[in-house]
């Protein structure tokens, strides 16, 4: 074995004044602020859970109503859509009515000649007659011309019945006028209009339209376009089709006097709507409440962790305070005797002496702890990672830390291999690691029991490892152990502050070594030990 012993002074790593500053920057997150937190965590989580009791209420009273709430808004937006049909086939049936009369405006009813309404008629193909009539309603022209008695008594029921209409509105100043009428089963529309808008003299134009040309070419299209969007049939009725009171009717009396739109639906197709809708609500209800409850989980248990996290910090300030307190009240009685010259026997005044030393490297040790924790939480680069001899260091600290066994009457065993492969390490924390890890097999392991440091290579690791027979960690504490503050439930409420381990996975860390807990030979006690990667030969 090489190990070589310091001779530096063991009070040389005795530095009390790193307290003060230690212990501000472990309590500086203040509890203040942390209650500051949690009070808007919890108003958070009131307002999230308020939310979502709200939105369970409003959809479970939006569910109940919903059926009749869609229906209704259902049937309200189909009304619009069929009042703008209707008004849409009204606009295509008099756009297509008006201009055939274009041709024969202002032209004096005995000057329009046989050829022009032949003209309008083949231009048209929608207008089947074109009579010309006086102010007083008689036929002045008429084209196709009536041959057949037929022909001839029809032309002029349609005159009769074009004075009729003039008459019904009793307002003989109306330029144009419309009607409707059945011909042999067959649709009619009629148009009237004056030949000259200003001279009232002048007589008028009755144009006889085929409804059934009229409706192919413009009104069944629209029609159509509509059933394929609307679940449910839309019609054309004349006056005397039945009423429905369950459909929709909306008139279309400035192109069809009398004729009404009639969207009858479907209740089938409807519901099917309906469920569809329905399947909608719920279905972004859900999507809400379920985000809600996910934001609220996260919120609630963020607001956990920082509760256990206040909780945490003030325990570590309670053992802290303690655990500081202890060695230094033996300190000064130990002090305080020598200096007041009450011990005669120079072995005594040595013992006392020794434990001053003790004490304080415990003191100082404890306090380096809690510094190289809060340095390390605030990432301040700690460690110089040089090419030294991981053997020298660790041998280092052995001597410094022999004589404390030594008083306890700890057996200390070293198994080391004889020549280790170079680790990039800081000796002060290699120092750190070891006097945590020989802190905890003194305390844990057996009065006056052996405790074991291993150094040796594994594949392309060096692992150092201390190893004490006391009762170990079960499996399912270590990883919590290796938390910052934890410390094992058994123990009394102000002992160890729980930096130890917490500090060598740090330091491990740094290092890119690993920290392992395991049970040390035959399943007993614990073998704690650091894994290091070693460094590769640069190759040439
Ligand atoms: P402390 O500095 O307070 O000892 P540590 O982080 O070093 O805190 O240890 C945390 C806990 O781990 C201790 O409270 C103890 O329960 C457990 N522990 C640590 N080392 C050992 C060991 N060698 N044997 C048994 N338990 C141990």
């Amino acid at each position: 074995m090489r190990y070589t012993t310091h001779n530096a002074s063991p009070l040389g790593c005795f530095r009390l004044r790193h307290s003060d500053s230690a212990m501000h920057a472990i309590t500086a997150p203040s509890t203040s602020r942390s209650r500051l937190r949690m009070r808007t965590s919890i108003t958070l989580l009131s307002a999230m859970l308020l939310a979502m009791l709200a939105l369970a209420g409003f959809t479970f009273q939006l569910l109940k109503n919903q059926r009749h709430l869609l229906e209704q808004t259902l049937r309200e937006s189909q009304s619009q859509t069929v009042a703008l049909l209707a008004s849409r086939i009204e606009q295509a049936l008099i756009g297509a009515m008006r201009p055939p009369f274009l041709g024969l405006k202002n032209i004096p009813i005995d000057r329009v000649e046989a050829n022009r309404l032949q003209q309008i008629a083949k231009t048209y193909p929608e207008v089947r007659e074109i009579i010309l009539l006086g102010n007083d309603m008689r036929i002045r022209h008429s084209f196709p011309l009536a041959t057949t008695p037929e022909q001839i008594a029809l032309t002029h029921w349609m005159a009769d019945r074009a004075a009729l209409e003039h008459t019904k509105t009793k307002d003989s100043n109306a330029l144009w006028r419309v009607f409707a009428e059945q011909i042999d089963g067959q649709l009619a529309i009629f148009a009237i209009q004056r030949v000259n808008e200003l001279d009232h003299d002048e007589g008028w134009i009755l144009m006889h339209f085929d409804a059934s040309v009229m409706f192919a070419r413009y009104i069944d299209p629209m029609l159509q376009e509509f059933n394929h969007k609307q679940p449910g049939t839309i019609t054309l009725a004349g006056p005397d089709s039945p009423w429905d009171d369950d459909a929709l009717n909306w008139p279309v009396n400035r192109a069809l006097p009398g004729w009404t739109l009639v969207f009858k639906a479907n209740p089938a197709l409807q519901a099917e709507n309906l469920r569809r809708d329905q399947t909608l609500v719920l279905m972004i209800t859900t999507a809400v409440i379920i985000t809600l409850m996910i934001t609220t989980f996260a919120v609630w248990r963020e607001l956990m962790r920082e509760h256990a996290l206040v909780n945490l910090r003030n325990r570590f300030i309670a053992n802290v305070s303690h655990e500081l307190k202890t060695p230094l009240a033996l300190i000064r009685m130990f002090a305080e005797t020598l200096y007041l010259r009450r011990l005669a026997d120079p072995d005594k005044q040595h013992e006392y002496h020794r434990t001053i030393l003790r004490e304080s490297e415990r003191l100082s040790d404890m306090i380096d702890n809690v510094l190289n924790f809060s340095r390390q939480t605030r990432q301040t680069p700690l460690y110089q990672l040089n090419d030294i001899d991981l053997a020298t260091t660790v041998g280092g600290v052995i001597a410094d830390y022999r004589y404390r066994l030594d008083d306890m009457g700890l057996a200390l065993h070293i198994n080391c291999d004889n020549s280790l492969p170079a680790v990039a390490h800081d000796r002060g924390g290699i120092r750190q690691i070891l006097l945590n890890l020989l802190d905890n097999a003194i305390k844990f392991g057996q009065q006056g029991g052996r405790i074991e440091i291993g150094l040796h290579t594994k594949d392309d690791t060096v692992e150092l490892s201390v190893s004490d027979y006391g009762p170990g960690i079960p499996v399912s504490e270590r990883d919590r152990l290796r938390q910052p503050f934890e410390r094992g439930h058994s123990l009394p409420p102000d002992s160890g502050s729980g930096l130890g381990l917490a500090v060598v996975d740090q330091i491990a860390q740094a290092h890119n070594a690993n920290f392992l807990l395991e049970h040390a030979a035959g399943n007993q006690g614990l073998r704690a030990t650091v894994i290091f990667p070693v460094k590769q030969p640069t190759s040439p």
